[in-house]
């Protein structure tokens, strides 16, 4: 599943290809992707509209388009874009095919069919998915000030609380695990009885590792062009403790342990991550 940096990265490559490019026509060839409108009013309501940017908050990405109207997107499980030709055969699974004014289209794609669209009439009148999300985790909107009042607030457990995106926005299960083993702090510790010093250092964690994860996926390069590539690479990246069980301990050399922890394999350094 993507996550925040690699839905970044997802932006980056879509801005080049769509802005100031007029939808020529919109096909919904799956109802579910966008429950909200029926196939026929999807295309009316985005048809001859330009893009006029491309946005993203948290996981959601946002096509901009003229007259304040917004398009929203969340990849969820195996959503996609490609662009393609107008001559080029489709990709399955193609839900979403938007045909462009520069003789392209851009298709969506989603194997699970657990991707979502949403079209907003008003960009200044955010639904509350949206309205709701933490401030944006690299922006200066998220401040250690915050970060201490929100773990103060809260008796669940650090690794619950960074996975909230209404409380920290941006950590799934790896970058939480990451960042918990950065700052040396122990999943399981209520998010109340940390210490501000290190409380400090689990927000500057957060941040290197989202950090970094957008730094190592820009060296890859997202290609939107090709329709058979998957254009993620968590799982070719290298993990400090995500997924390292019985492995040595990157500080100490202790096995790494894993604990489900509300469902999720939380991984961690007993020593290092001891409370
Ligand atoms: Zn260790």
């Amino acid at each position: 599943m993507p996550e925040l940096p690699e839905v970044e990265h997802v932006v980056r490559a879509l801005r080049p290809i769509v802005t100031g490019r007029r939808i020529l026509a919109a096909e919904l060839n799956l109802k579910r992707t966008a429950p909200e409108l029926s196939r026929a009013a999807f295309g009316r309501q985005l048809k001859n509209l330009t893009i006029t940017g491309v946005g993203r908050r948290g996981k959601y990405i946002l096509f901009e388009l003229e007259s304040g109207r917004l398009l929203t997107t969340h990849l969820r499980m195996t959503g996609k874009f490609v662009s393609l030709t107008t001559d080029e055969v489709l990709p399955p699974y193609a839900h979403v095919v938007f045909y462009l004014d520069d003789e392209r289209r851009l298709v969506f794609c989603d194997m699970r069919q657990f991707g979502r669209m949403r079209l907003i009439r008003d960009a200044r009148t955010l639904p509350k998915e949206l309205t709701t999300l933490a401030p944006e985790p690299l922006s200066d909107d998220f401040t250690e000030e915050y970060f201490l009042k929100t773990l103060a607030r809260s008796r669940r457990s650090l690794k619950q609380l960074l996975l909230d995106q209404t409380r920290v926005l941006g950590l799934g299960n790896i970058y939480a695990v990451e960042a918990l083993f950065l700052a040396r702090v122990n999943p399981l510790k209520p998010a109340n009885r940390l210490s501000k010093p290190r409380a400090r250092k689990l927000f500057h964690a957060i941040r290197q590792i989202l950090q970094e994860a957008i730094d190592a996926g820009s060296t890859l390069q997202i290609n939107l062009t090709d329709g058979n590539s998957s254009y993620f690479s968590t799982t070719e990246r290298f993990w400090r403790v995500y997924e390292r069980e019985g492995e040595p301990c990157l500080n100490c050399g202790t096995r790494i342990k894993r604990v489900v922890h509300g469902g999720r394999s939380t991984y961690y350094c007993p020593r290092c991550q001891r409370s």
